[in-house]
């Protein structure tokens, strides 16, 4: 989360960052001649992919990104909403439980769906659960080698496809709970198109799958009926497109 247009980070808790002036460490690294912008990472990948990718020729584009964390670019008649304190997109942060029983989150509260669906979070839970001491037999251990802290969500997907009940089982946690997130915003920004990407998300299409069709079932109708569902495109290309694009229109 970024505090100023200066570039200070207030919190990136997957990087373990609090109050750093990345804005002006850049800048006196680059030197006068090359001015200097941050934006937020997943800001910067949406509007990449608003330029040059999924979700081009759109004025009205939501882009969410679960990886590592879970993000989102929110794209309204054309512009991207940075919101009054540069909040705007932090669906990482939207609440799907609540109280002392819901889960700690890397930004200081509880109960936010990328503690529950952030990559890596859903990776500690994957390992925790199957090098538990009555761990259940799941066909995601065997694909990863028996070795429990191996198993990756992509595991999970591919048991989840073949039928593995603790797989199934876990993805049907999961998934209502994006869809949750995901319903609410598109209840709220009635997007046009929404755009999905990131490491977990793109390499788990069952889940995906699952959360798309909880989503539709979550959301008002009437704020899907012209709603188009795509992957995101660029890959990792998209930030850094996104980046100049918005560096070269704050000149
Ligand atoms: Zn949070």
């Amino acid at each position: 989360m970024l505090r100023d247009r200066r570039g200070t980070v207030v919190n990136a808790p997957n990087l373990g960052w609090r109050d750093v002036a990345f804005g002006e460490l850049l800048a006196a690294a680059l030197g006068p001649r090359r001015p200097a912008h941050v934006f937020n990472d997943v800001n910067a990948i949406a509007w990449g992919e608003r330029v040059a990718g999924a979700a081009r020729g759109v004025d009205d584009a939501l882009a969410v990104f679960v990886g590592t964390g879970i993000g989102a670019g929110v794209i309204a008649r054309g512009q991207l909403i940075d919101g009054s304190s540069h909040c705007a997109g932090e669906i990482g942060h939207v609440k799907v439980a609540w109280g002392d029983g819901a889960a700690p989150c890397g930004c200081g509260q509880r109960g936010c769906v990328e503690a529950y669906v952030g990559g890596a979070h859903v990776a500690a839970h994957i390992t925790r659960t199957l090098a538990a001491p009555r761990a259940p037999r799941s066909l995601a251990l065997a694909l990863a080698g028996g070795d429990p802290a191996a198993v990756t969500p992509s595991h999970v997907d591919q048991a989840a496809q073949d039928g593995d009940a603790w797989a199934l089982e876990y993805w049907g946690t999961l998934a209502p709970l994006l869809a949750i997130a995901l319903g609410n915003a598109v209840a709220m920004l009635n997007p046009r198109r929404l755009v999905l990407g990131g490491g977990l998300l793109s390499r788990t299409p069952l889940l995906r799958e699952q959360a798309v069709m909880a989503l539709m079932l979550a959301a008002p109708t009437a704020c899907t009926e012209a709603l188009e569902i795509v992957d995101a495109e660029l890959g990792d290309d998209a930030g850094l497109l996104g980046a100049a694009d918005l560096a070269r229109r704050s000149e």
